[in-house]
């Protein structure tokens, strides 16, 4: 077996890689643009092509693709090669700093939201540098954001890099204030828990349900589900052990630092996590591991399946984005350290997340809404779609501190004494980690618990650095004009709190009195993607993105429409899917089955007339009606796509889809289950929940 530390990274164009290949003058260059974001001049651009060519000729490689994540879908990659004729008509291997930077793909097919008919049709890729190359499927990938040529974003990542500028920005104010000379760089990071299923290949290709939708849109609960709770760490089989052993391998020579593996509570439900890093590496990182986790599952004849909801009543899969801010000397805005004058500075960044959670409920909400995570968010293992933060006892009791001290003192020097005092008590809070809140403080980070599995981690951290910066930007505005500045702290902390602590709940999120309690609250509460997604484009929210640089009016309304348009679509594929395999497969089973039946009892009772058939006319008799209610389900569904069709407006579309067609859908589903049960083994006609749950 090969080292893993001699592997680790192999496949990275990573600063070792760049010091060792580069001429001084030029890493030096590029390492200014990779820390402080400032541009690549060409003439660089062209040595570090070259170089990074040569590099990856020497493993092998052809071709180099801008690799690319556009508004749906997981990634996009074009391959060119470095191939280039020469005048004498042999070739030569070039790659060229043009090359490099800016890319042109056929984008004509990726959606825009009408970006493209309003500015202008050709997109451009352009690099990333602070995301290193790396060969991936024996191709040189070049990590890129997608905008068009107005400079419309097309991607998912070019307003992710926008909002952890704008982070960057207000965070650095902030740290002046506090004295702060030596940072020159704030980031965010990111480490994301994916969650996933795998099961057997040969299930898979039976269920054109997993083929088409990713999900199954039929199949009875098997009799052993994660009631045992057995499989929550529970010892992995040799089959999965091989899978996630090379997926580890392959992931660290892409210098992924996966980490943890386990399996999850659901019966073949898993779970790897990486060490975090900046927040547009780990999300490419993240993007990368599911691609690779699904191809190196098929190398083990296994399917893995990374929707939010695969298996109706079988916890569904989540991803936690970890998240915290971090400075480039390395200081963590959300550590909370033992040095009183570093834990004001705490507090304010603790304040400045509460607020602004508490502020843009609307917009985290949406920003981990999809067709898929519908099946989670306020059902049961999963966060409710209520957004609130848990702090634990310790730190909501320092902000109590801090906030009823106001109420005997006005003495600024008083105030100050007092806040502080009760910050040396403060322990770090590990043993209570509510693991019921969307949005927890788990000790030096805050984990934002909605995600779905499938979804990139890009939209949600757009949301938590701008809204973040936004803060940031208020605080510092305050505090730039305040007289005494430790006093003016304080006052914004004890304000915030006092004005935002109806977001902060450390009960258990799953119960129904805290639905009742958010509700008196005021809290949102945004139970489906149809209800959350309009949100988006308020006037309050337009601004608070336009301020920041992060999206203009129309790239928001255009994500609005994509956005819409995908959660249509994905229904429309999964109402079609079901009326597919009712009509062509599960009417015709039960048909069948049926027919036996009475074949049976006309033959038993050929052979003795009195002979007792009361079982089988009752299950003839109960099947042949339930077969009934389903083929009406199944009309009814027919008609309300139809009608579904009729509609151009997309937001009521959406909320048809939700109200109408979703219902419909699950109608049909209940019949079908019902009669999985009753019928023989035999007719059903693709495998079973238990087969496919317990098949690996
Ligand atoms: P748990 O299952 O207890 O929530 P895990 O160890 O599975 O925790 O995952 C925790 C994740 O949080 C890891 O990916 C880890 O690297 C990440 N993480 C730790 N500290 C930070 C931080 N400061 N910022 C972002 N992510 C972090
Ligand atoms: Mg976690």
């Amino acid at each position: 077996m090969n080292d893993v530390t001699t592997d680790f990274g192999s496949l990275v164009f990573n600063d070792e890689v760049m010091r060792e290949r580069l001429p001084k003058d030029t890493y030096r260059a590029l390492k200014k643009t990779i820390d402080e974001g400032s541009d690549l001049d060409l003439s660089i651009a062209n040595v570090v092509a070259n170089a990074m060519k040569d590099w990856a000729t020497e493993q092998g490689v052809t071709h180099f693709t801008h690799w690319f994540q556009p508004m749906t879908g997981v990634t996009a990659e074009k391959h060119d090669s470095f191939i280039s004729p020469t005048p004498e008509g042999g070739i030569i291997m070039e790659f060229s700093g043009k090359e490099l930077v800016k890319g042109e793909p056929d984008a004509s097919s990726f959606p825009s939201g009408g970006l493209r008919a309003t500015f202008e049709a050709r997109g451009y890729t352009a690099w990333d540098p602070t995301s290193y190359a790396f060969i991936k499927d024996g191709i040189l990938c070049i990590p890129t954001a997608f905008a068009s040529y107005s400079g419309e974003a097309l991607d998912k990542k070019t307003p992710l890099l926008r909002s952890m500028q704008a982070l960057d920005k207000e965070a650095i104010r902030l740290l002046r204030l506090f004295g702060n000379t030596e940072a020159s760089r704030v980031v965010s990071t990111v480490g994301p828990e994916q969650e996933y299923f795998l099961i057997d290949r040969s299930m898979y290709e039976q269920r054109r349900d997993l083929k088409y939708t990713n999900r199954t849109l039929f199949g009875a609960k098997p009799p052993k589900g994660q009631e045992l709770d057995d499989h929550y760490f529970g010892a992995l089989r040799p089959r999965v052990s091989e899978f996630m052993a090379e997926l580890d391998r392959e992931l660290w020579k892409l210098g992924i630092l996966a980490k943890t593996k386990h399996n999850e509570v659901a019966p073949a439900q898993h779970e790897l996590a990486p060490i975090y890093g900046q927040t547009n590496v780990a999300t490419d990182h993240n993007q990368v591991t599911m691609e690779m986790m699904k191809r190196i599952a098929l190398k083990h004849d296994l399917v893995c399946l990374l929707h939010e909801k695969p298996f109706a009543g079988i916890n569904g899969s989540g991803k936690h984005n970890n998240w915290s801010v971090q400075t480039d000397t390395g200081e963590n805005l959300m550590e909370p350290t033992s040095k009183p004058e570093e834990n004001l500075q705490f507090l304010l960044v603790l304040a400045a997340v509460i607020e602004a959670v508490d502020k843009h409920q609307d917009l985290l909400r949406l920003s981990v809404a999809s067709a898929g995570n519908d099946h989670r968010l306020g059902a049961n293992e999963a966060p409710p779609a209520i957004i609130s933060i848990y702090l634990g006892d310790v730190l909501t009791g320092v902000l109590e501190a801090v906030e009823s001290y106001a109420d005997y003192s006005s003495e600024d020097r008083e105030e100050l004494e007092t806040g502080v005092q009760v910050l040396p008590n403060f322990q770090k809070d590990n043993t209570d980690r509510n693991r019921t809140s969307p949005f927890a403080f788990t000790g030096n980070k805050f984990e934002f618990r909605m995600l779905g599995s499938s979804l990139s981690v890009a939209g949600p951290n757009v949301v938590l650095n701008t809204i973040l910066a936004d803060q940031f930007r208020e605080y510092a505005d305050r505090l730039e004009k305040a007289e005494r500045f430790d006093a003016e702290v304080l006052r914004i902390i004890r304000e915030a709190y006092r004005n935002h602590k109806r977001i902060i709940f450390n009960g258990n999120n799953y119960s129904d009195e805290w639905v009742a309690e958010a509700e008196e609250r005021g809290l949102l509460n945004l139970k489906s993607t149809a209800d959350a997604l309009p949100y988006f484009v308020r006037p309050e929210n337009i601004a608070l993105f336009e301020r920041h640089g992060v999206f203009s009016e129309a790239e928001m309304r255009s994500r609005l429409e994509i956005l819409l348009e995908e959660y249509c679509k994905t229904l429309q594929i999964e109402a079609t899917t079901m009326l597919q395999m009712a009509k062509k497969s599960i009417i015709p089973a039960v048909a069948e089955y049926t027919s036996e039946l009475a074949d049976t009892i006309n033959r038993k009772k050929q052979a003795v007339a009195d002979v007792n058939v009361d079982t089988e006319t009752s299950l003839l008799r109960e099947l042949s009606n339930l077969l009934g209610s389903f083929y009406k389900a199944v009309e009814t569904l027919d008609d309300k796509l139809i009608e579904a069709g009729r509609i151009t407006d997309l937001e009521e579309a959406a909320h048809f889809y939700r109200d109408e067609i979703f219902q419909a859908m699950q109608e049909m589903r209940g019949l079908s289950d019902t009669m999985e049960t009753m019928v023989s083994k035999k007719v059903w006609p693709w495998p079973t929940y238990g087969d496919i749950l317990f098949s690996v």
